[in-house]
């Protein structure tokens, strides 16, 4: 079950998305509770409702879907989380989750511009498995952790990769407006298997990373086991899980964003997140 928040001209609000048709779900607002999707009762009423919605649903092209974490509380990033990715630049496998932040202000929409900065060259593109927290979770088991989870939505990790290197650390290149597209559908724990999923990154059309969630070298309940740990996770808050080999610039030669370019991430069982990139100074932006 995909939940997407959208609007349609007015307030944002949330829906079920089913092929090309979204079915509003009453109750459920822009202030989401995130903790309701880690509650089957309700997910029991939420498919209930879905049946019984009949002729009360709106097209996907009417509408215009929204990222349906639009202020995380955290972004919590996995850097090398697979195997391949590993791999491709030479690095042993970590022993432990190597973790970096993100700015929250990051996020943007699906369909909206990713802003290539004027101030960086390396532009690269990470396709992601973004887990949402459902509860407040500290020092949790690996074994409790998915109780934990609200769902499962795809990210596109942008990186300023010139900006990461020259600073030695990851804050800046990772953190820039735009940079966090995510969305488009937000799928509850219960109904994904998040080790096992197909995951893809298209630039214009072309196939960058293909890789499954298999790859991982920390899985999701183990991510979750480390950083409750650390730190206290809070419902809203992200956890990005790191990409798969294929990114732009261990390509030989590099290949990274340009102005005019569309990118494409592709996470199976939750969607396709496009975002065009615009130059900072294109009018409108
Ligand atoms: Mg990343």
């Amino acid at each position: 079950m995909q939940f997407v928040r959208y609007t349609n001209g007015s307030n944002a609000q949330w829906g079920v998305c089913q092929d090309d048709t979204i079915v509003p779900v009453a109750g459920l607002r822009e202030e989401v509770s995130y903790q309701q999707l880690t509650d089957s009762g309700f997910l029991r009423l939420v498919e209930n409702a879905v049946k019984a919605a009949g002729s009360n649903s709106v097209a996907v092209d009417e509408t215009r879907i929204l990222t349906p974490v639009p202020r995380p509380g955290k972004i919590v990033c996995v850097g090398l989380n697979y195997h391949d990715h590993a791999t491709e630049q030479d690095e042993d496998v970590p022993e432990r989750p190597l973790l970096f932040g993100k700015a929250s202000t990051s996020v943007t929409n699906p369909r909206d511009p990713i802003v290539h900065p004027a101030d960086l060259e390396q532009v690269d593109y990470e396709v992601e498995l973004g887990v949402v927290i459902g509860r407040t979770a500290k020092d949790v088991s690996a074994s409790d952790a998915r109780d934990y989870v609200a769902g499962y939505t795809a990210i596109n990790d942008v990186s300023g990769r010139d900006a990461q290197f020259v600073d030695e650390q990851f804050y800046r290149g990772k953190s820039y407006d735009t940079f966090a597209p995510m969305g488009p559908s937000l799928v509850p724990d219960e109904y994904l298997e998040p080790d096992s999923l197909d995951v893809a990154c298209r630039v214009n059309g072309e196939t960058k990373q293909s890789s499954n969630t298999s790859e991982f070298i920390f899985a999701v309940d183990e991510l979750i086991e480390y950083i409750s740990g650390i730190t206290t996770l809070r419902p809203g808050d992200v956890i990005s899980t790191g990409t798969p080999g294929g990114v732009g610039i261990f390509r030989d030669p590099p290949e990274l964003l340009e102005p005019g370019d569309t990118v494409d991430v592709e996470i199976e069982g939750i969607g396709t997140l496009r975002n065009p990139v615009v130059a900072e100074s294109d009018p409108g932006v």
